[in-house]
């Protein structure tokens, strides 16, 4: 990480990740240094004050590296292209608000605003693990499951703004066992992220042994020898090769880059791939899969890299 600032006159591109707990700001200089970054508590349920927030910290980076800077953001929802207002955010006071809108108000510049999962998508695609791939699925393994698509360094961002929302399909390939699934908070049943989550993983060992864990705490008893920990690990791995072959046979990226907590377990990387492939529609799988380079920087990396390097 380069300490020395840019240039006075030079252009930085900000990057901001507003999540519901905290906002994190970066700044990057045209190679992707970090020149300059910041947190602050969120104004839970104050829309207002989030505004404001946000714009205070782009002020302050400012300030403090003497640039101005190009602004993107992050959320943990989407835009509407129907309506232009915030939709299926977790920080539900951000839900019906134009805030690109506002936030370009009150910067006086164009802000853009992406889900945060597409964020994660795009810094590994720019200058993380899947730095020069053309197609890039970034997967977000953690309390939730969610993804975006790069193509290009760009999101995909279609009509409905939800390219890339795997975590509420089902769960494909399933065994007798897995019908209709646990429920899913968003109305169905058996969706992916009931699987795959980290409470997913933990929930199907409670259910068995009647004894509460966390997904890395199963990992870490597997990799002990507990044998019924090793058997759901062995079953957490089948399910996410089924989930990812689908999206193989759909998408066909050139990279699958891991995000979340649960990206944290080396054990996918090597198991997985060889996994796969009875699922995958073809005689020989390239795909890689990869654990993320930014961990969990990559979110407001890719706010800030939602601005390419020639779009200053
Ligand atoms: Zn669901």
């Amino acid at each position: 990480m380069s300490k020395a600032l840019p240039r006075q006159d030079s252009t930085i591109r900000i990057g901001i990740d507003l999540g519901g707990t905290k906002i994190e700001s970066i700044a990057l200089d045209a190679t992707g240094n970090v020149v300059e970054r910041r947190r602050v508590a969120t104004p839970r349920n104050d829309y207002d004050a989030t505004v404001h927030t946000v714009a205070d910290l782009v002020a302050e980076v400012e300030r403090s590296t003497g640039c101005t800077g190009t602004v993107g953001v992050g959320i943990p929802g989407t835009l509407s292209r129907a309506t232009g207002l915030v939709k299926n955010a977790n920080s539900t006071w951000l839900n019906g608000r134009p805030l690109d809108q506002d936030l370009s108000d009150a910067l006086q510049r164009p802000v853009r605003l992406q889900n945060d999962a597409n964020c994660f998508a795009v810094s590994e695609a720019s200058d993380g693990a899947a730095c020069g791939a053309n197609v890039v699925f970034g997967v977000i393994l953690g309390t939730g499951v969610g993804a975006g698509i790069v193509i290009g360094g760009r999101p995909i961002d279609g009509p409905n703004g939800i390219a890339g929302e795997w975590g509420h399909n089902p769960l494909p390939w399933p065994n007798d066992d897995e019908r209709p699934g646990p429920a899913c908070y968003c109305g169905l049943s058996g969706c992916i992220e009931t699987y795959l989550s980290g409470p997913g993983l933990a929930a199907g060992y409670t259910r068995e042994t009647g004894s509460d864990t966390t997904a890395l705490a199963l990992a870490d008893a597997s990799a002990a020898g507990n044998e019924t920990a090793r058997r759901h690990l062995d079953r957490y791995v089948d399910r996410l090769s089924r989930g990812l072959a689908h999206v193989i046979n759909i998408l066909d990226p050139d990279v699958i880059v891991l995000g979340g907590g649960l990206s944290n377990l080396n054990v996918l990387y090597e198991r997985v791939p060889q996994h796969w492939s009875r699922y995958v529609f073809s005689d020989r799988v390239d795909t890689k899969l990869v654990p993320p380079r930014h961990g969990d920087s990559s979110g407001v990396r890719g706010a800030a890299w939602l601005w390419r390097p020639n779009e200053q």
